[in-house]
Order: C-alpha cells, then sequence, then structure tokens
C-alpha cells in the first residue's frame, strides 16, 4: 500500500485528479485523470506515472448515476484498489477564489467553508463547483484532511494600483478589486525560475500562462506584481470562448439598446467570444492554426495583438523586462503564436531563436536577445500536493 495525496480539480462537467505520493520534496504523479462530460455523457480517461494511457481495464468504471456526488466515492473507492492500493491520506483542492484573506493554502474547516461559501458570488462558474467537491470528499471519507489552494492567493502580493478599479471607494471596500487567477500555475513557474534563471530569476519577469483560459503575470522577486485577469476570469487577453477586456460600455449598449439579459450578456461574454466568436470557427487554437480561412487568421491576429499589448502594459509594473516564459496548451506548443506575439515586441528587447521556437526548446530566445524567453510546462497539480503534504505533516 502507498500513502498518497489526492489532488482534486472539479469543475461544472468534468473532474482533474492526480495522485502523488506523501512524501517530501519534489513529488512525480503516480496518476493523473479526468472524468469529463459530467451531467451529459461522462467520460473516463487516465494516465500512469510515466504519461501512458491506462488500458480500457484498468480504468475506473463510472457508476451509473454519474454525477459530482456520486462521482467522488467511486473515485475514492477505486483508488484505494488502484496498482495494489493507495491509501489516500489527504485530498488538495484547486479552488478559484480565496478573496482578499486568503494568501496561502489552508486546510478546510467548517469555518472556512462558510467563508468560501460568501465568495461564490464573485465566481459563480467555477466556485461553487470547486467547494462541492470538498463536501462530497468529507461526506465520502469523514475525517480525511483537506486542504484548500487557492487561484487568487499568488496575486495578494499585487501592488495596490495593480489591484484598484477607478470606481467610487465603496465598491472597493466591498471587494470590487482586481483579485487575479492562474495563481497555482503562476506559483508553480515562479516555483522553477531559479533553476531556469539562476540570478535572474529574481529579477523582472512575465508568465503567459496561454490556454483556453489565458492571462499574464508581471513577476519581480518570484512574487505576482501585477496580472492582466481582475474581479473575475473575464479580463485581460482575448481567450478560447472570453472576450478578455472590454470597454463596459458595450456590456451597456447590449442591455440598453438590444434589450439582453445580464445571463445573456454573461452567456456572449463567457462563452460566444474570444477565438471563437472572432473566427466563427473554434475556440481551439490547435484547429485555427490547421484552418485556410480568413476568420482564423483574424482570431489568431487579434489574439497575439492582444497578447503584445497585454505584455508590454505590465512591462511597466516590473520596469522594464529580463525574461518572459511561456506556458499552457498555446504557450507550450504553438511556435507560431510565440512568434506572432515576439515579432510585435522586438523593441523592448525580445528576439527569437526561430529553430529552438519551432521545436518548442526551453530556451527560445536568441543568443543576442537582452530578454531570455522560455518554454516552461506548468503543473498546478504539484503545487497542490506540495501544500497539501506541507500542511498536513506539519
Ligand atoms: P485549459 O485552459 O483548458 O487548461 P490548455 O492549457 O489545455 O487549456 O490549452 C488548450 C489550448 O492549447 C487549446 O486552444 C489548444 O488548441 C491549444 N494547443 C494545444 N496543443 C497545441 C498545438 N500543438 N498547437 C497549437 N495550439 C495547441
Amino acid at each position: 500500500m502507498t500513502d498518497a495525496v489526492l489532488v482534486l480539480n472539479a469543475g461544472s462537467s468534468s473532474l482533474k485528479f492526480a495522485v502523488y505520493p506523501d512524501g517530501d520534496g519534489d513529488p512525480a504523479a503516480l496518476l493523473r485523470g479526468k472524468i469529463a462530460g459530467i451531467g451529459t455523457a461522462p467520460v473516463f480517461s487516465g494516465r500512469d506515472g510515466a504519461g501512458h494511457s491506462l488500458p480500457s481495464d484498468a480504468c475506473m468504471s463510472l457508476p451509473h448515476a454519474a454525477d459530482h456526488e456520486a462521482l467522488i466515492p467511486a473515485l475514492l473507492d477505486w483508488l484505494n484498489s488502484h496498482q495494489g492500493g493507495l491509501t489516500i491520506r489527504a485530498a488538495g483542492h484547486r479552488v478559484v477564489h480565496g478573496g482578499r484573506t486568503q494568501t496561502d493554502p489552508a486546510i478546510v474547516t467548517d469555518a472556512l467553508l462558510s467563508e468560501l461559501d460568501t465568495l461564490v458570488p464573485l465566481a459563480p462558474l467555477h466556485q461553487p463547483h470547486n467547494l462541492a467537491a470538498i463536501r462530497c470528499v468529507a461526506a465520502s471519507a469523514p475525517g480525511l484532511p483537506q486542504v484548500a489552494c487557492f487561484d487568487t492567493s499568488f496575486h495578494r502580493t499585487q501592488d495596490k494600483f495593480a489591484q484598484l478599479f477607478a470606481l467610487p471607494r465603496a465598491l472597493t471596500e466591498e471587494g470590487v478589486i482586481r483579485y487575479g487567477f492562474h495563481g497555482l500555475s503562476y506559483d508553480y513557474i515562479a516555483s522553477t525560475l531559479r533553476a531556469h534563471l539562476g540570478d535572474r530569476a529574481d529579477g523582472r519577469v512575465i508568465v503567459a500562462h496561454l490556454g483556453n483560459g489565458a492571462s499574464m503575470c508581471a513577476i519581480k522577486n518570484r512574487r505576482s506584481v501585477a496580472t492582466s485577469m481582475g474581479f473575475t476570469a473575464l479580463d485581460g487577453l482575448m481567450m478560447g470562448q472570453r472576450c478578455g477586456a472590454l470597454d463596459a460600455g458595450v456590456v451597456l449598449y447590449l442591455m440598453d439598446e438590444k434589450g439582453m439579459s445580464a445571463a445573456e450578456i454573461s452567456h456572449l461574454l463567457y462563452n460566444e467570444s474570444g477565438l471563437l466568436g472572432v473566427s466563427g470557427i473554434s475556440n481551439d487554437m490547435a484547429t485555427l492554426q490547421a484552418s485556410s480561412a480568413p476568420e482564423a487568421r483574424d482570431a489568431i491576429g487579434l489574439f497575439c495583438y492582444r497578447a503584445a499589448a497585454e505584455l508590454a502594459a505590465l512591462a511597466v509594473a516590473i520596469g522594464g523586462l529580463d525574461a518572459l516564459i511561456f506556458t499552457a496548451g498555446i504557450g507550450e506548443n504553438s511556435a507560431l503564436v510565440r512568434s506572432l506575439i515576439c515579432d510585435r515586441l522586438e523593441w523592448m528587447g525580445i528576439s527569437l531563436d526561430d529553430g529552438a521556437n519551432a521545436k518548442n526548446a526551453k530556451c527560445i530566445s536568441a543568443a543576442s536577445s537582452p530578454v531570455d524567453v522560455l518554454v516552461i510546462p506548468t503543473d498546478e497539480e504539484v503545487v497542490i500536493a506540495r501544500a497539501t503534504h506541507g500542511l498536513i505533516h506539519g
């Protein structure tokens, strides 16, 4: 039997998990998996520690009523019987919102859950599912220690001006501020900077987390100084289906002139915009790159223009740039996107080695480039596993 930490990332229709040995140091995942299509047609997929897909006879069989309430106990049972037995000693959860007060991962208590419930209106699409998963684990495995790790925590070091909107103070005091997200990914990248950059790790670094959700973070001394997402994960960069930063006047126009409700506008901005809205083809960057349609070119071009402009704005917060890091699905895999962004930033001292970029090499900047440009795969789960192990073992 192996003592293990379970990491859960619960979304509205998916449950991602990873299992790590409950040990010190930098653990490597024993298993990773995902149950997608919850609520419609759930599908399980899993990979072993070496990254190989699990054969079908080793996969978890899904319970008849495959909702979160049924899936979490079934997952715990399956893990206990997997590979000669994993003993789950603790569960760590990705929780999107920790508000202003949660600056670090925290052991789950009833009081913490009540506090996190009050943040649901700030992240209605994610927070309820994150908290429901914690409650499901508590019901299935009473007494199992649980840890909440927040996507907002890493950004609580942001400069005051990076967190404020130019709105009346009463709204700021009520919590209408720029929280920032993707903090677990930035935390992971920050933890690798010494190994990649040596002494420059404490310098001026911008991390571009470009996935289906996308944001950037300006980091100095390995702490967040400013980030592109704000009050919600809708702000900043153009994304797969989200519009990113938008003139608030557009929202007023949609309400006043087109008679759209809040729910309709929310759906438009979160689900029908971004790469999907501009291309009319797909929210998926790889699909758009494979398309010859001019609308696909426009979507990719706008994505990269907006990313370059945001990067230049973030450099203001840290007074220049020593290193640029690309991460997440697009950042790690799309040489085209990296080159279209960097081509617009030559004036900032960013110059790519095209051969290295085409190969997704770790260092893709030209030898003469004053700014180092790196591709570093992110790993949000290991951040949660480390924090969970650390808190549970004191
Ligand atoms: P999520 O935010 O859902 O975690 P990911 O980090 O997995 O998203 O990123 C998904 C995005 O990465 C998709 O737009 C996908 O097309 C893109 N992507 C993955 N591989 C490639 C590739 N080889 N070329 C271009 N885009 C890619």
